[in-house]
């Protein structure tokens, strides 16, 4: 099952560009926004299993961000054996965490201001929670998890590594920072979710290419490890961390300029697409 954010509301996806509006097609019942949806996730992939209504095209670039108002976002430093040491830090002990505040949420196909020269891309797994998880098992959490997105954890590298310790949450919460889409695409969808492959490319040239398996603490383990803390409620996302291939440890390095384009995909998912522009101080962004 597929699900998209169509303007706030959610969709049930049939086809390219076409679905079913969820909140219309159940009488209301699923509510008419996505947080509502995650918090009845498992009613509403009862009823979604039998609903019978008719598809309507929609247009792709008003897609939004399939959990647009989380509760919680975490996201996980260094998850990629090949990422650790193309920037030449240990692989951690224990994951390392921080977060991407949420109005730096964007949708699928978007237009991003530049704040400053050193903007970098990493393209992240991002999952999303579909029950209240607290003291989850490994072996358990996937029956946890609504579903699986593509995500960009865009990052301004100056500010992100200003001080010590150094500012990672903040570096990464600039306006339209963490773009997500197309869709939420539900474990069942995918032959092995715990092994896609997922890459970005700029400007058409392919920069990082990875799978999912060489994570160094596995999405289950994430899960396990997180709720044993945290209390992770329904709409959660959790960007999963970037395999090797950012421009921050090329020679010379290399960063995101006005003009260039960016697609992230992952296998079985789709991908998403930012274009950027330098920043304007009169006012554009949304
Ligand atoms: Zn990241």
């Amino acid at each position: 099952m597929r699900i998209g954010n169509v303007k706030g509301r959610p969709w049930l996806i049939t086809g390219q560009g076409a679905g079913i509006d969820i909140g219309k097609s159940s009488g209301g019942r699923f509510g008419t926004d996505l947080p509502g949806l995650y918090e009845n996730w498992l009613e509403f992939t009862i009823w979604a299993k039998n609903v019978v209504a008719e598809s309507t095209p929609f247009n792709l670039e008003d897609l939004e961000a399939p959990s647009p108002a989380p509760r919680q976002i975490f996201a996980i430093g260094l998850n990629y054996f090949d990422h650790a040491a193309e920037a030449g830090l240990e692989v951690p002990s224990e994951p390392s965490v921080f977060t991407k505040f949420v109005s730096s949420f964007a949708g699928a196909d978007i237009e991003v201001a530049l704040p400053a020269g050193t903007v970098d891309w990493e393209v992240e797994l991002a999952v999303i929670i579909g029950r209240h998880t607290r003291n989850v098992s490994a072996a358990d959490a996937w029956s946890y998890i609504a579903g699986l997105t593509v995500g960009q954890d865009l990052s301004e590298r100056g500010l992100q590594l200003t001080g010590n310790p150094p500012q990672y949450s903040l570096g990464k919460s600039f306006a339209q920072f963490s773009p997500t889409g197309p869709f939420l695409v539900t474990p069942d969808e995918l032959a092995n979710p715990g092994d896609l492959e997922l890459g970005c490319r700029v400007n058409g040239e392919l920069v990082q290419k990875a799978r999912t398996s060489q994570m160094v603490f596995a999405v289950d383990v994430l899960i396990e490890k997180l709720s044993k803390v945290a209390t992770l409620y329904p709409g959660d996302v959790i960007f999963t961390g970037t395999p090797a291939g950012v421009g921050i440890v090329r020679t010379p390095a290399r960063y995101l300029a006005p003009g260039d384009e960016l697609v992230s995909y992952i296998e079985g998912i789709g991908e998403i697409r930012q274009t950027f522009v330098a920043e304007s101080f009169e006012g554009s962004l949304p």
